[in-house]
């Protein structure tokens, strides 16, 4: 097992990743740019090393100096959290040539993950349904209007290199084509550097049902059943729970199947989660992230099992610690994410000094976060300030609980989702499991 290992993030995943490591007896190290160094994530940890100045790319993006830091301070393994470098096969490179462990696939499952279009076509040669469309790049917009007049529309140009709900955008007729095709394409060269652009259906009444699985470099995969994430805004997440409301025992088990073999089809070793979406009793692959995910506590509170430490002990080539059977969901878990941002204000960031910060504390619910009274929030960064998680034996009573740490949760200074989400919460639309699709969008009273 390591005895050190640098944490290649910030805020509240890189809380979170220094809590396992100090429970699993090893020593860490917290990178920060100078705006960050008082940050939580900072004083949790052994050591910490500034790595540069406060544009991303100055430092949390900087391969050079994130290794640099590594091999100055000794460590064994670099964990890079989601976001940032997570997802980055020249880190990987990096840390090889520097003798380091990367906590996370090699770079070649990275490298075809990475890439949607060869993602889409390695899916479809092993067996994984995919969203109707074509696998590989289209390169005008003519002919992506041949290719929505054979599928229908409405359709979505994607970006290759796309994520975080960016590099997407939809036509729902011939005329929306052309600009639809130009935006993905400069969307995913400016936030990706990456122009290639593929087709696919776009299906009007989804739920985001992702499964996280697991691997190990003795050839065992085993899957910890679903998260359902329709609740978005923009196509990007909000609200997270486990299990999917919707899905029957045999279509829970079948989708789990599918994500084991996508999976297999790139000899995946470590953690993961095989998003797709779930339309008429139908699942469709849509992206393999390959590093832990932002709501992966949900599927934690209803398994038990702690997804870091076993993404760490697999990455230090042990075994598994349990095989399919020994996963059991119990209960029910939901994450609402408290984002700095205003939902009156079309969700915009809001930026501030945090003047109070209290966290409920209750049975049943966990709060992940990464500030405190007195952290300063920056627009340098993402603005997630913290998770909220509760679980309880069943939806109804999850959320009454969820309810109840909402109200709880006191955050004076900056503007957060913390009403959003109560409104969401104890809306009929959400007791009734509705289905999601731009929820948000058409009720007015939610964002209000
Ligand atoms: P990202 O990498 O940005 O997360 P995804 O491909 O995972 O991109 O899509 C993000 C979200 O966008 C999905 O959860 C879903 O809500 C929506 N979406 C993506 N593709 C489609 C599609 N073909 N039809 C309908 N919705 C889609």
């Amino acid at each position: 097992m390591f005895s050190k290992v640098l944490i290649a993030n910030r805020g509240e995943i890189a809380v979170r990743i220094n809590r396992a490591l100090h429970e699993m007896g090893i020593a860490t190290v917290a990178v920060h740019s100078e705006i960050d160094a008082d940050a939580l994530h900072v004083q949790v940890a052994d050591e910490h090393v500034c790595i540069g100045g406060n544009a991303v790319s100055e430092s949390y993006l900087n391969i050079e100096r994130v290794v640099g830091a590594a091999v100055a301070t000794g460590a064994d393994a670099i964990h890079p959290g989601y976001g940032l470098l997570a997802e980055n096969p020249l880190l990987v490179d990096a840390c090889e040539a520097a003798g380091i462990t990367f906590i996370g696939p090699d770079a070649s499952a990275l490298r075809q993950m990475g890439s949607k279009i060869e993602a889409r076509s390695l899916m479809e040669q092993a067996g994984v349904p995919i969203v109707p469309g074509v696998w590989k790049a289209v390169t005008d917009s003519d002919e992506v209007l041949a290719i929505a007049n054979e599928i229908g529309f409405p359709i979505v140009v994607k970006a290759s290199g796309g994520g975080g709900g960016r590099g997407m955008r939809v036509a729902r007729t011939a005329t929306e084509v052309q600009q639809a095709f130009e935006g993905a394409v400069s969307e995913g060269e400016r936030f990706f550097g990456d122009p290639s652009v593929y087709v696919e259906k776009y299906l009007d009444d989804p739920r985001h049902i992702e499964i996280q699985i697991i691997g190990d470099k003795f050839g065992n995969i085993v899957h910890l059943f679903e998260r359902d994430c329709s609740v978005q805004r923009r196509h990007q997440k909000l609200i997270e729970e486990s299990p999917a409301p919707i899905l029957t025992v045999e279509e829970r088990t079948a989708i789990g199947e599918t994500a084991i073999r996508a999976a297999r089809a790139v000899n995946y070793h470590s953690l993961g989660t095989v998003e797709g979406l779930f339309q008429d009793g139908k699942f469709y692959f849509l992206e393999m992230n390959t590093r832990i995910q932002v709501e992966h506590g949900v599927t934690e509170m209803v398994t038990g099992i702690d997804l870091v430490k076993e993404q760490i002990r697999v990455a230090a080539g042990e075994p598994l610690s349990f095989d399919q059977d020994g996963v059991q969901v119990r209960g029910h878990a939901i994450e609402c994410r408290i984002n700095a941002e205003d939902a009156a204000k079309s969700f915009l960031p809001q930026p501030g000094r945090i003047t109070r910060w209290i966290e409920p504390e209750a049975d049943g619910v966990r709060v992940d976060s990464g500030v405190s009274t007195g952290a300063e929030v920056t627009p340098y960064y993402d603005p997630l300030l913290a998770k909220l998680i509760a679980w309880a034996p069943t939806r109804a009573e999850a959320t009454a609980r969820m309810l109840q740490a909402l109200e709880g949760m006191e955050i004076e200074g900056v503007t957060t989702l913390l009403a959003f989400h109560q409104r969401l919460l104890s809306s009929e639309e959400w007791a009734s499991s509705e289905t999601c699709r731009n929820l948000i969008e058409n009720k007015q009273w939610l964002r209000a």
